[in-house]
């Protein structure tokens, strides 16, 4: 079964059969690449896996309290509870987190060229209420963190919280109708209520790689960046990497946005790549202070509930066609539900759900056929280009990584 178009319409011939057949092949890379009995000698291995953005040392006593809510994790959705528990009079609400500040997945990421890859105007949540304006449509990862710090300010979460320290445990009390959480720190608080944020993203994937506990340069991870050896900060200037060779494991959504940084002060940079991701134009903007200022109180709830009904389109239906939002997410929704009129061979008769997807491979062919179009090496041009179906932006002005990539692995 293969779809075939003229150039200009879905840009490329394909079997879906096969694209399935290789996203499968891909994802049973994925699966088996740790084997979880080996992963704490890799982890070993690597400097800094703890929080390297804490100066070393801290101790408290332990507390014995009550309050009225704990909750686990200080990231987003954790922050956004403890806002909702605020507004609503909750008293005394309790963050635990076991980094040095909040922010979640952006307290632990600072890598070089951080942003998000949603619209900051949707993604940064409550902008209403702490007063943000995000400065660029896809804004840095530091301006997401001080947001974090401030949603944690601005409804009185900072003063309780117990930051540094790690939730081990949770007994509930029948007879005190209670939960008793204890903490790596000798902590047991009691509360009526728990809420679990903890996130699944916190913890660095690190990379069965043999012979990486013998390798004798300087390995980090990118959920914990380096400053000390890089220079620089999240906005660039790595000027200690001048002269240096720098190979990266991974072409993920972090990785491809560092990776250009690396490039302007290393010497040189490798990129190894087992899976290809797809890579989107960012088609990043500044903010316009006046149509931000402009907006109508309720703003930012109207424009989540529309980037929620493009995205959330059942298989077989239509999105709204109204897209406030315009962002990476809202087109590729658009894009991989709305079948192009080549493709109607292939459609007749199909059940929604085949259907969905025949026409996601169809505009992830589309996608990668715009990435190919600027790799300069035609041997590396296809097998770079078959990939999975998540995606990432980069800069529409960027050069390509692709030139410097090495063979996949
Ligand atoms: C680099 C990166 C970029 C991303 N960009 C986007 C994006 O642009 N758009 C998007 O939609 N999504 C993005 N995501 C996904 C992101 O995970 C979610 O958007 C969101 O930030 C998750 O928030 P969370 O609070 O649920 O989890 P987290 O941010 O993971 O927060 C959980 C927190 O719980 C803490 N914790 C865990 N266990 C314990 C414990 N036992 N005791 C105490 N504390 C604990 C962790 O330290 C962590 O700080 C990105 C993820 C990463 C890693």
């Amino acid at each position: 079964m293969s779809s075939s178009t003229p150039s200009g319409g879905m840009s490329a011939s394909f079997d879906p059969e096969e694209i399935r057949r290789k996203y499968l092949e891909e994802s049973e890379k994925r699966r088996t690449a740790r084997p979880p009995a080996r992963r704490a000698v890799a982890e070993s291995a690597v400097a800094s896996v703890e929080d390297p953005f804490v100066a070393p040392g801290f101790e408290r006593e332990p507390l014995r309290d009550e309050v009225d809510v704990v909750v686990v994790g200080g990231g987003i959705t954790g922050l956004v509870t403890g806002a909702h528990l605020r507004k609503a009079g909750v008293p005394l609400v309790r963050m635990i987190e076991k980094g040095g500040g909040f922010g979640g997945v952006w307290y632990w990421n600072r890598y070089p060229g951080i942003r998000c890859d949603i619209d900051a105007y949707i993604y940064m949540p409550m902008l209403e209420d702490v007063g943000t304006m995000p400065s660029e449509k896809y804004t840095m990862g530091d301006e997401i963190r001080a947001h974090c710090q401030s949603l944690a300010e601005t409804f009185d979460l900072d003063e309780a919280a117990c930051l540094q320290t790690r939730v081990t445990a949770m007994r509930w009390d029948e007879e005190a109708d209670l939960w008793t959480v204890t903490t790596d720190r000798g902590d047991e608080i009691r509360a009526r209520f728990v809420c679990l944020a903890s996130g699944a993203l916190d913890n660095p994937s690190i990379p069965e790689v043999a012979g990486l506990d013998q390798f004798e340069g300087h390995v980090f991870h990118s959920s914990r960046w380096d400053y000390a050896y890089t220079g620089g900060n999240e906005r660039g200037g790595l000027t200690k990497l001048a002269g240096k060779r720098v190979a990266v494991v991974g072409t993920a959504a972090s990785a491809i946005q560092y990776i250009p940084e690396l490039a302007k002060y290393a010497r040189q940079v490798t990129v190894v790549q087992r899976t290809p991701v797809v890579v989107m134009p960012r088609n990043n903007k500044p903010t316009d202070p006046d149509w931000f200022r402009s907006q109508p109180p309720g703003w930012q709830m109207e424009r989540t509930e529309n980037f929620s009904a493009i995205t959330q389109t059942p298989p077989g239906e239509a999105p709204p066609e109204h897209d406030i939002v315009n962002d990476s997410a809202t087109s590729l929704s658009k894009m991989s539900r709305t079948p192009p009129p080549e493709l109607s061979d292939l459609l007749t008769g199909a059940d929604p759900g085949t259907g969905a997807l025949i026409t996601n491979y169809a505009a992830m062919e589309k996608i990668q056929a715009g990435m190919a179009s600027i790799i300069n090496d035609r041997t590396r041009r296809k097998s770079s280009c078959r990939t999975t179906t998540w995606a990432a932006t980069v800069p529409s002005s960027a050069t390509p990584t692709s030139r410097r990539t090495t063979a996949p692995t």
